[in-house]
């Protein structure tokens, strides 16, 4: 199933190229009263809501895809956690380029030392409402990454275990600010989290292992390379995360991006594809 979230806060089933609009099928979440939980709401209950999805779509009205506004699938993560350099292929490029690295200390360090990062649950944006450059003279690239949703809370969890605490997947773009600054803080600014076009359930994406994913800006391809490149893989991700901290239905794992990464300006489209999910498209502001 592919659950989108979209204009003011619509529930869509993705059906081809056209969205159903499921909305009704909210009245399935129990009902929250402050404090709020840990974890993102739908994420948490997203079976009977997935079971009401199926029960209301039939009659739902359907409008295309090209004519909503996609925000965020995942509407309030208690986490957004990064994995730094996760591909060979970025690394290497990383070290080669003082553009890129700034001789930030972290750019010797591999994903098994450096570990995991968090980004500002603030930077979160969905494509449809573009990517606002904060620092206009700065050098900022917009990485695509493989992003995992949680939907099952847990703690140190192994990796034969990792996958039943997957809900699902979608495409983000890690917006980056480069400079010598932590990781975190150049790359929360907001809408720095690009996070969509919808959420594809596990059942959907048996082997996350073997996706192509690329990014081109106005036209012109920048990156390209397959999931199966990744250094520290999903269930061994989820594991690495589980082993520092609890994980709450909701909380997104951007996964590492591949090399290419390049610079974008104002007026600038980007796109970015991830096979099985499908196409995020973005305007920078
Ligand atoms: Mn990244």
């Amino acid at each position: 199933m592919k659950l989108c979230r979209f204009d003011r806060d619509r529930l869509g089933l993705v059906d081809g190229d056209r969205v159903r609009d499921v909305t009704a099928a909210l009245d399935a979440l129990p009902s929250y009263r402050y404090p709020l939980p840990e974890h993102d709401v739908l994420l948490a209950n997203l079976d009977i809501v997935r079971a009401r999805v199926e029960q209301v779509a039939p009659a739902a009205a359907g409008v295309p895809l090209d004519s909503v506004v996609l925000r965020s699938p995942v509407a309030n993560p208690g986490k957004i956690i990064a994995a730094p350099v996760n591909y060979q292929t970025h690394l290497d490029e990383a070290r080669a380029n003082a553009d890129i690295h700034h001789n930030n200390p972290l750019h010797t360090l591999t994903i098994q030392t450096a570990g995991l990062f968090l980004k500002a649950t603030s930077s979160l944006a969905g494509p449809g409402d573009g990517i606002a450059i904060r620092w206009p003279d700065r050098r900022t690239d917009p990485e695509v990454e493989l992003v995992i949703v949680v939907g099952r809370q847990g703690t140190r969890i192994g990796r034969d275990r990792a996958m039943d605490h997957v809900a699902g997947y979608t495409i983000g773009l890690d917006v980056t600010t480069r400079g010598t600054e932590d990781r975190s803080f150049r790359k929360s600014s907001d809408s720095y989290s690009i996070v969509g076009p919808w959420l594809v359930t596990a059942d959907e994406l048996p082997d996350p292992g073997a996706l192509d994913l690329s990014l081109s800006i106005n036209g012109e391809q920048k990156q390209a390379s397959n999931t199966r490149h990744l250094i520290v893989d999903v269930a061994g991700l989820v594991e690495m995360a589980s082993s520092f901290y609890t994980l709450y239905p909701g909380d997104v794992i951007f996964t590492g991006t591949p090399e290419g990464v390049s610079p974008i300006q104002a007026g600038d489209r980007v796109v970015a594809s991830v096979a099985g999910i499908g196409t995020l498209k973005v305007a920078v502001r």
